[in-house]
């Protein structure tokens, strides 16, 4: 089958796994590369060794697909690889995947089809590109004077506790990656400090010996879920202050909350010391905001990442407050056949929200197909909302994705309507670039807008 009547998933992590099952289901052809060395994303090639989990293995699972029943509660990350190996195995995705190639463009041509280049020099000219890059690929590093004679990694670089032996170690931030680091000095290096410009909320685990992520609360409303979890912390942690800590000033889930309580069991026996915020950086020795100082080996930056696609040109898809500005999740409205999935974060495990999700888009990749303009145009046209946050409430996109299943034929209808206001014109111009010329690809493409709907 040529590249021009299928479309490429770019990406063979999770999302990109449960994005081609879904292809496979709805009888749509794909192509499927990854650039790391196999599949798995992260948990193959993108995190510490020593990471689990810390959604339960329930909440983490694609619906479809449990996790084998013998796993722990917080699967390690090479359980969670062997997980997704037998999930592509026993769905027959594996064959599909081309492992080490790096998409590097992503080019709009005037029919609303696509010239990718692979490992830049490689063209491919594809129907459509469904992008499952991920969101923590690329590091979001913060800046302080000084920095730059500063003993700073980010944590996507971070390893191994080797990298930790006995050294003084200086984390900054405080969610999960910060508060595994912070732990694991804890344990080998010969200090450990955490500095936290603000109050993060800390989560226990586990509550009345089941994962905080099974409890029955995460469909309900959000006002429900922050009420019976500020009871939690209540009963399980008590005053943050108590710890040396802030007390956050941001309402619980309006940052991704941190799972987990070994960073303020360490704080409580004086073996992770609470920092505040860094003024700057003066070698080996950094000033804290408070005019305390300490003197680092080594300071990891958990800061984060960016939500980025790097492939894209400049300008097509942006990201607001690490929001996609996408419609429906996953559909941009000034170009046809290209899809964004998998850029917001789920609150608990990403497997219960991932398969009803990628299922829907399934569903509208083949629409697209039967409507003139984008399907994120039309959603664009009768009024949806672009998003203010990328940290989704799993309850409530479930309850989306439960809606649009039922309410497709409106937007079919929808679009008819803006049809008959404007014509889709293609893609912007701006995006079409000279190197998209038809003589460089494998399949013929027509060279004007009009050939193309002829
Ligand atoms: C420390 C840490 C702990 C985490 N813990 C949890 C947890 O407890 N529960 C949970 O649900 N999630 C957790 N996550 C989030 C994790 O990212 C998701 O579980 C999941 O891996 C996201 O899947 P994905 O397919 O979107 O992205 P990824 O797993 O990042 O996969 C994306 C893939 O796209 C490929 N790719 C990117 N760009 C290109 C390109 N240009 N060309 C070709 N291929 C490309 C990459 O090589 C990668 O393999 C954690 C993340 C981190 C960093």
């Amino acid at each position: 089958m040529a590249f021009r009547d299928k479309h490429l998933i770019i990406g063979a992590g999770p999302v990109g796994l449960a994005m081609a099952k879904a292809m496979k289901q709805h009888g749509l052809p794909y192509d499927h590369v990854d650039a790391g060395p196999g599949l798995g994303g992260n948990w193959r090639h993108g995190l510490y060794e020593n990471v689990h989990i810390v959604s339960s293995k329930r909440s983490t699972a694609f619906a479809d697909f449990p996790m084998p029943a013998h796993y722990p509660d917080f699967p390690s990350a090479a359980q969670l690889l062997a997980y997704l190996e037998s999930y592509a195995r026993v769905h027959g995705l594996d064959a599909a995947i081309e492992p080490g190639r790096t998409v590097s463009a992503v080019r709009p041509l005037v029919d609303d089809t696509w010239n990718v280049v692979l490992d830049d020099d490689e063209h491919r000219h594809y129907k459509g590109v469904i992008v499952c890059n991920g969101h923590h690929r690329d590091p979001r590093m913060p800046t302080y004077p000084g920095q730059e004679s500063a003993p700073l990694i980010h944590a996507n670089d971070y390893r191994a506790p080797s990298e930790l032996q006995d050294k003084r170690i200086l984390v900054i931030g405080g969610g999960n990656s910060a508060c595994d680091i912070a732990s694991e000095a804890a344990r080998v290096g010969a200090s450990s400090d955490m500095s936290l410009r603000s109050g993060y909320w800390f989560l226990p685990k586990t509550f009345l010996g089941r994962p905080l992520t099974d409890l029955p609360i995460w469909n309900l409303p959000v006002f429900v879920q922050r009420l019976v979890l500020r009871g939690v912390i209540q009963l399980v942690i008590g005053d943050y202050r108590a710890y040396g800590l802030q007390r956050p000033r941001q309402k619980l889930f309006e940052r991704h909350p941190t799972f987990g309580t070994e960073v303020l069991g360490y704080m409580a026996q004086g073996r992770i010391k609470p920092r505040p915020d860094i003024e700057c950086f003066d070698g080996r020795t950094v000033r804290f905001r408070d005019g305390s100082t300490g003197e680092y080996d080594l300071v990891v930056a958990a800061t984060g990442y960016h939500n980025s696609f790097p492939f894209l040109p400049a300008g097509m898809i942006d990201v607001k407050n690490d929001a996609v500005q996408v419609y429906g999740s996953a559909f941009p409205p000034d170009v046809k056949n290209l899809y964004i999935v998998g850029s917001n974060q789920p609150r608990n495990g990403f497997g219960n929200i991932v398969t009803p999700a990628v299922a829907l888009f399934a569903r509208l990749i083949r629409m697209q197909d039967e409507i003139e303009h984008p399907i994120g145009a039309v959603l664009q046209w009768q009024g949806d909302p672009l998003p203010e946050t990328n940290l989704m409430d799993p309850g409530a996109a479930k309850r989306e994705i439960w809606l649009s299943n039922r309410m497709l034929w409106v937007l079919r209808q929808q679009s008819r309507r803006l049809a008959r206001e404007r014509r889709w014109l293609g893609p912007p111009a701006q995006f079409i670039e000279d190197d998209a010329s038809p003589a460089e690809l494998p399949d013929a493409v027509p060279a004007k807008r009009e050939t193309a709907a002829a």
